[in-house]
């Protein structure tokens, strides 16, 4: 994909906007973009820098988020809205075209990778708590002030806040700014030899093997940011507006990553904002189990479409005929009774039970976290409470160091029950 039209390729060192950032090191990717951590010798801080493919497609993609960011940025002076925060935006020039790029504050690990980290365990239900609420107050700000729809809230687009601020305390956060191009990576390898290409891959394989034995062995690296949540305020933010939307100037029909996906958007009915809760829902629920809540699957005889709504209705009951026949693509799915054509038998488990049977939830934890979840998990979007109604939730207002608390799940051995004993399906 680095090719004319496709991704800036980027070396330490590399100078941004007239030499107002260089570039530190690769955060991440996405189909778009590549992303890099950024310094502002200016300012003296660490930003996000978002390079984005530049064929023109992805440009005019570039330029919606841009317009969205903006939107969210200029109604966040204090930047108190859980939303990553867009500093700047500027065209770059490189041989693969040109690149729009956007400077985000600099945040943290993925919810996605704390969940992996955590090795799917499952995180405690105060942390739990704390992100929720965050998410919340988020999708409270673009709903209800902005008319935004995020259209692909996940784990892996919601980002936890930097703890240690790498510009005040660069040892702890292992960093320290780069202000030029490394010795010998000046002509970037477009007139390096290939013996002096081959000699520079090899040491750079030793020095990467060095790198892993010290880690290893605890060695002398600068010690690495915390990781172990305990004691600290969990704040996130939530990212990735290349798929936002205005509620009122809709683009796709199909939105959302499959396992967040509302029955709405399946059933092609219409969408609104409470698409967002839905996708937040499964979230919360994947942040307590470190399991996902759907993961349907194409089988015999059925499509990952029917699949998807069976293991709904095996958790929430059956859904209502007139929603289920609601939609552009209803026939699809449904007979004229709103029953499933192709998955006839399913096996009712409702989320208390799952939270209890399968993740050793105790009774009060399960009934009250299911309490808080179940009203978001409505067939029926209009009556999904908002993110406003949810702040107000006793769960989400529970003090962190109530009792149960104390002996709430962690690291609890998961016992394999259920939900490996998929729905009876009758494939035709
Ligand atoms: P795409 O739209 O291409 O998926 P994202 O905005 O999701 O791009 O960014 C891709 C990846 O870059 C993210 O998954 C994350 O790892 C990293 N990233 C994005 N924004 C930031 C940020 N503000 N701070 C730190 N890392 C970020
Ligand atoms: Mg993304």
């Amino acid at each position: 994909s680095y090719r004319k039209g496709g991704y800036h390729a980027v070396r330490v060192g590399d100078q941004f906007n007239g030499g107002r950032y260089v570039a530190q090191r690769k955060l991440g990717w996405g189909e778009f973009s590549t992303v890099w951590l950024a310094y502002d010798p200016t300012t003296s801080t660490y930003v996000a820098l978002k390079i984005q493919k530049s064929a023109a497609q992805f440009a005019q993609a570039a330029l919606h988020e841009i317009a969205i960011l903006s939107n969210i940025a200029d109604g966040d002076p204090t930047h108190s809205k859980c939303v990553v925060r867009l500093i700047d935006h500027f065209k770059h020039a490189g041989p693969n075209g040109q690149h729009q790029c956007m400077v985000l504050e600099f945040l943290g690990d993925s919810l996605l990778r704390l969940i992996k980290h955590n090795r799917y365990k499952g995180l405690k239900l105060n942390k739990v708590r704390e992100i929720c609420k965050c998410i919340l107050i988020g999708l409270d700000y673009l709903h209800r002030e902005l008319g935004i729809i995020h259209t692909d809230l996940k784990p892996e687009n919601i980002l936890l806040c930097n703890t240690i601020d790498p510009a005040k305390d660069p040892v702890r956060a292992g960093l320290t700014p780069i202000l030029e191009r490394p010795e010998g990576n000046l002509n970037g390898g477009t007139t390096m030899t290939l013996i002096e290409k081959k000699l520079k891959r090899r040491a750079r394989r030793a020095v990467a093997k060095i790198s892993l034995r010290r880690e290893s062995m605890g060695g002398n690296e600068p010690p690495k940011p915390e990781r172990n949540l305990d004691g600290i305020d969990v704040k996130c933010k939530v990212v990735d507006f290349g798929n936002g939307c205005w509620a009122n100037k809709q683009l796709a029909e199909e939105i959302q990553t499959r396992q967040y996906r509302a029955p709405e958007v399946i059933l092609r009915s219409g969408y609104s904002y409470s698409v967002d809760m839905w996708s937040f829902a499964c979230t919360a629920f994947e942040l307590a189990t470190g399991d996902m809540l759907f993961a349907p699957k194409v089988g015999q005889g059925f499509s990952e479409d029917e699949d998807h709504l069976a293991l709904m209705m095996e958790l929430l009951g059956k859904m209502p005929r007139k929603v289920a026949i609601s939609g552009a693509r209803s026939k699809d799915f449904f007979d004229r009774h709103g029953d499933l054509k192709r998955i006839r038998r399913l096996k009712f488990w409702p989320l208390d039970k799952i939270l209890m049977d399968r993740y050793k939830f105790s009774e009060t934890d399960a009934r009250e976290f299911a309490d808080f979840l179940c009203p978001i998990f409505d067939f029926a979007p209009e009556k999904r409470p908002t993110a406003q109604q949810c702040l107000q939730h006793p769960w989400i207002n529970r003090s962190t160091s109530n009792q149960n608390e104390m002996k709430s799940k962690s690291n609890v051995e998961k016992v394999n029950v259920g939900m490996s004993n998929p729905h009876i399906k009758v494939g035709k």
